[in-house]
This record gives structure tokens, sequence and C-alpha cells, in this order.
């Protein structure tokens, strides 16, 4: 069967094929830690179960429209409103199943061929994929350790050009657990209106802060009607398997994103989207406490990794990930996902499969028990011990 010519411009995400590996070797008898997938090991708090559950029986069983249902647009803008500090417009609003598809449809409706769009590097591997699988050209923006994974103020200027139509961020930063400093988000504002560029700020994480407090883009004058927010329950709510996302969009785009949801999966499921008004609207003791948890299991992890040979690893400020330096041990960052799994039964993920500004570095998530996480320091000690 011959495939069209632009699958060969898809990327994936290999977290899931590490995920399957490590899987495979469980079922044949070995001991596996896995800080590889991006999930937090707590459970959805069961009032938004719960939600769902009375969904189901008050018979949300049906189509919805195609951008999410009235009543849970408005919950999710009134959220919004008060965490970004402005007015957000349910009409803003789309849901979506999971918050990748905003990356899917941001991007397919925004860019082409000639074009180009700035992504972080290392980055959500499905930015560089997206904006391929676009025609467009994708520029990395390098993430560097010197800038505490940021990217260098000094140097964004030159990353974009008249043909700059989007540019992607994320903050806090899956895979490198990094902040954008206000000062750099300023930068970046000015840089994209100048550029007359769109931004597309990934959210996600705004719940997962260790220090500070989250700005968003947004908040820069005349941002807000340049930029699209990606945001979802996946993370702050332990909801990966749910798939509940949204995003918010300037009006122009809210027709054409409608569209290609229509044409694509047709709507969210109305009972999951039903549930999401049972996460907003109700106290957010549940995230304050696994975020708090996390900050516990940050400092161990941080700690036990910057006493191994080889490992330096600064401390993250957000996300649930570390992504400390390997250089030190003299493996590329691939040969020592894989060795540790085979020989360690540690599974985490090679700095590369978040682009090639990941050499030399490994995301290790902490989003997993403190029993597990000591032990998989042990196991790595000894890995290196006998290198
Ligand atoms: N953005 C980032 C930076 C992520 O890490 C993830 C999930 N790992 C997503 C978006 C997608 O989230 P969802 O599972 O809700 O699609």
């Amino acid at each position: 069967m011959k495939l069209a010519s632009r699958m060969s411009l898809l990327g994936t995400e290999t977290a899931f094929e590490v995920l399957a590996r490590a899987k495979g070797l469980e079922a044949a008898g070995q001991s596996i830690i896995f800080l590889g997938i991006g999930e937090p090991d707590f459970d959805t708090p069961e009032h938004i179960i719960n939600g769902a559950k009375s969904a189901l029986d008050a018979g949300y069983t049906r189509y919805t429209p195609s951008p999410g249902l009235p009543i849970v647009r408005e919950c999710i803008a009134a959220d919004m409103s008060a965490r970004q500090g402005y007015d957000i417009a349910p009409s803003n609003v789309i849901i979506t199943p999971g918050a990748k598809p905003i990356m899917f449809y941001t991007i397919l409706a925004l860019c082409e061929e000639g074009d180009e769009a700035i992504y972080p590097n290392p980055g959500f591997p499905i930015y560089e994929s997206m904006i391929r699988f676009s025609g467009a050209t994708p520029i990395p923006m390098p993430l560097v350790e010197s800038q505490a994974y940021n990217p260098d103020p000094s140097e964004l200027e030159h990353l974009f050009s008249t043909k700059t139509k989007l540019v992607i961020i994320n903050s806090p930063n899956n895979p490198c657990g990094s902040v954008i400093p206000d000062s750099t988000l300023q930068i970046i504002a000015d840089l994209a209106k100048k550029n007359d560029a769109i931004v597309l700020s990934d959210e996600i994480y705004k719940d997962f802060y260790f220090e500070g407090s989250h700005t968003s883009i947004t908040n820069f004058p005349d941002m807000s009607s340049r930029s699209i927010i990606l945001d979802g329950l996946s993370k702050s709510y332990a909801m990966t398997g749910w798939r509940v996302g949204y995003g918010i969009f300037p009006d122009e785009l809210v027709e054409p994103i409608t569209r290609l949801i229509t044409n694509s999966v047709s709507h969210t499921p109305a009972f999951t989207q039903m549930a999401i008004i049972d996460a907003l609207s109700s106290s957010q003791e549940s995230v304050a406490n696994m975020v708090a948890e996390f900050k516990i299991r940050r400092d161990v992890l941080v700690d036990g990794l910057n006493k191994l040979p080889g490992i330096s690893c600064p401390m993250p400020l957000g996300a649930f990930y570390a992504f400390p330096n390997i250089n030190g041990t003299g493996l590329s960052s691939r040969t020592f996902e894989q060795r540790l799994l085979n020989e360690a039964g540690v599974s985490l993920i090679s700095g590369t499969s978040f682009g090639e500004y990941g050499e030399g570095y490994v995301r290790i998530s902490f989003a997993n028990s403190m029993e597990n996480i000591e032990e998989a320091l042990r196991r790595m000690a000894a890995f290196l011990a006998n290198l």
C-alpha cells in the first residue's frame, strides 16, 4: 500500500514507544520502574468521577455542538478569566478530546508551505512533528541549560523572519521543568507583534509550580488577540485517560478550528465534558495536595541525582520532570535510556526524544511514588558504578 507522501513528514511521541518496550520487559518478568511517561500517579479525584457518572445518568450520552456544550464553555471561560485576570468569553473556548488536538488543529489551520514556525527544542515532540506535517519549516528555539533551560534572550530575535507565522512556547516546560521568566515572555511578545506572528502558548502545566506563580504571555498588552492558550485537565486533575482539554482562541480562529473538529471527531464526549464543571467549580485542594507531594519527590530525586557520578541536575521550577545532564557518564542519551532500561530496569526518556538539543540529557518524571524514586536512584547508582 502506498501511503500519501505527507505521512513521511509526521513524527511521533517516543514516550509511548518507550512505555511499550518497558511494559514488554515487565511482562517478561523483569522488575521495571516507570519514570518515562508524563502522567500523574494520583487517581482522578472522586468528585470528578462522580460528576461523570451523574452526567451519564442524566442523559449526557448524545451528540453535542462541535466546540463543546455551552454550559461547559461558560464554566471554562469563568475559570480562565479568573486565573488570567482578563475577560475570556465562552465563545472563545473550544473543548477538545485532550489538549493535544489543540496543537494539531491550530497548526493545521495556520501553517503551510512557505511559513516558518518557531518551537521549543527540547520540547514536546508533537510541535515539530505537526509543523513538518503542515508543510511549514520548523525553526528550533533552543532551550539551554546555561539559561535554566530557557531560550537565550539575546538569540530570540534571530529566530524570527518575515516568514514567521507561529511561535510555540511551553511554560512550565516539558521536558525541562523550566519556567520562562517574565522578561523573556516580554521579548517574545514584542517580537511576535513586530513580526505579526501568532503565539501558541502551551500552559498545560500551569498548576505545577514549585516556586513562583504562573504568568501567561496573554497577559502582555495586545497579546490575547494573537495568542492561543492550550490547556486541559489531564495533568492538574490526573485525568490523562479521560481526554479532556481545551483551547482559548482569538475570534478569527473559532470558526476554522470548529470546522476541523466537525471534520474529525465531531466533539468531545458529552459526559466527560460535564465532568469539567465538577473539576473546575469545586475545591482545588486535590491539585494543591498533588503539587505539594510532587515538590517533596522533586527534592529527593534532584538531590539523589546530583550525588550520582557523571550526572548533574538543575532544580526544576515547574511541571513534574527533572532533566539531568548526563554528559559525564560518557554515554549518549539514547544509549543511556536503553541500557538503563535493559540493565537496571529503570525506564526514562532520552533527551533526544524531545529534539536534537536534548542530546546529553534525559527526562525523568517524578510523578511516581517516593519508594519508586528512591529505588530508581539506587538502581542508577549501581548501574553507573559498573559502567
Ligand atoms: N502539552 C504538553 C507540554 C504535554 O506534556 C502534554 C501531555 N504530555 C500535552 C500538551 C497533551 O496533553 P493531553 O494528554 O491532554 O492531550
